[in-house]
């Protein structure tokens, strides 16, 4: 059985691996130079490449379609994973919040690992080979790849979403799959930054900790996140503002909140201030405000609540204090847009679900697989989304090759 697995990403690389192992003869066909551009650049150079959770666990951190995900999460799950990279002799280590790296800390050693144990198995690999098109044949299907055109009995494509394009993923797999008659859902960016409309570049490389974003679409509350949060020239970013990105980017007219005092209740916050207020009665307002906040967020804080800094503490009014009070238990922002395709960390949207059986073939076209990012599936950040593309890609080698 010839298979063609077009893409060599994480999924793709993965896929062909197990379908050699299985004894199909598999040809591998990858656009750039080199294999696993995009997973180089993976967990800041590191590769989080999963998450030692349950199935259980890891489906709560699947943003779109976790119950798809069922199937192909059970048959191969991080712990298969975990020990699938071992056993190709590559020693991991699982740091805070189940996070699995290569023990070297170096992503290049994962493509490298992979690499090998496809060389071991005989998978041809076909670099700088970009297959512009997917045909359905009588016998199998027909790829035009470069000047070439080739024939295998059954295709999986793994050619990634559309986010940092420069790796190579410009979401081909998505016009296959559409030119071959698939549904598609609209695409989005995941996991990336809030741009809000407020002019934030007076704090750009500011960080904050322990810090609660709250997401409202037309009003109503959509999403709370607690810990960091980073802004930048023109929005927020940041783990908090990240995770937020992949609940609202299918949202309306989102506003967000963010709460610099979550561990103090309106109450709490209002005594602080008035013993704050009392110790430092001729004080200017701001100089009371650098105790409680980063010097840089000072004035930020007090143009958003509309007060006046130089103002001395003793003649600010109750009024002036709630209105302070409610500005540091809730910034508000409003969000202009995502930040772009190139700075997403994942693509949300794709080769939709209702078209794909768990096992990941097309219901349109037997034989026909998509896998990784092409299809309407991803997941919060902590080693998820690589798992995704593994576990898809082991699902779709395996019923490929029974
Ligand atoms: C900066 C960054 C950091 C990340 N860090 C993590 C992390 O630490 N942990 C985690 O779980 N996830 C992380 N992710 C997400 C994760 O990398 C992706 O979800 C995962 O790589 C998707 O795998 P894939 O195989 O579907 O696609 P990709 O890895 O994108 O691979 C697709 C491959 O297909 C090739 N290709 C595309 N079109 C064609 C064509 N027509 N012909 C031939 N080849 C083609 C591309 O060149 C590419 O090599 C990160 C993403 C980014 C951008």
């Amino acid at each position: 059985m010839r298979i063609a697995v077009v893409g060599g990403g994480a999924g793709g690389m993965l896929a062909s691996i197990i379908a050699a192992r299985q004894g199909a003869q598999v040809v591998l066909f990858e656009k750039n130079e080199k294999l696993g551009k995009k997973i180089y650049i993976t967990g800041k150079g590191r590769c989080n490449l999963t998450n030692l959770c349950s199935p259980d666990e890891f489906l709560k951190n699947v943003i779109s379609n976790p119950k798809f995900l069922f199937s192909a999460i059970h048959k191969f799950t991080s712990q298969d994973c975990f020990d699938f990279f071992e056993n190709l002799g590559l020693p991991l280590i699982v740091e805070r919040g189940n996070r699995v790296f290569p023990a070297s800390q170096k992503s290049s050693d994962v493509t490298k690992a992979l690499s090998l144990e496809m060389k071991h198995l005989g998978v041809e690999v076909r670099l700088e080979s970009e297959v512009s098109a997917i045909v359905k044949t009588v016998e199998g299907f027909n790829l035009k790849v470069n000047d070439e055109k080739l024939n295998f009995h059954k295709v999986i494509v793994s050619t990634g979403g559309l986010s940092y394009p420069s790796t190579g993923s410009t979401g081909d797999g998505m016009k296959f799959a559409k030119t071959l008659g698939h549904k598609l859902i609209e695409t989005k960016q995941a996991l990336v930054q809030l741009l809000t409309e407020e002019d934030v570049s007076s704090l750009e490389g500011l960080s904050l900790k322990n810090v609660a974003l709250t997401a409202l679409s037309n009003g109503k509350k959509v999403s709370s996140e607690f810990g960091e949060m980073l802004f930048t020239r023109n929005g927020l970013s940041g783990p908090i503002a990240i995770t937020t990105s992949s609940r609202i980017n299918r949202l309306y007219n989102v506003r967000l909140s963010l709460d610099l005092k979550p561990a103090l209740d309106e109450q709490t916050l209002d005594a602080r201030l008035l013993r704050e207020f009392k110790d430092a009665q001729n004080c200017k307002l701001q100089n009371v405000m650098y105790k409680l906040m980063p010097s840089r967020l000072v004035d930020f804080v007090l143009k958003s609540a509309k007060l006046d800094g130089d103002k001395a503490v003793n003649i600010v009014s109750r009024e002036e204090r709630m209105q302070l009070l409610s500005t540091l238990k809730g910034l508000k922002f409003r969000l202009k847009k995502l930040g772009s395709f190139d700075e997403a960390v994942v693509t949300s949207g794709g080769v939709s679900v209702s078209d794909l059986k768990p096992t990941m073939e097309s219901r349109l076209h037997e034989g026909l697989y998509f896998v990784g990012e092409t299809v309407d599936v991803d997941a919060l950040t902590g080693g998820f989304n690589l798992q995704i593309a593994f576990s898809t890609a082991f699902a779709a080698a395996m019923d490929a090759t029974k």
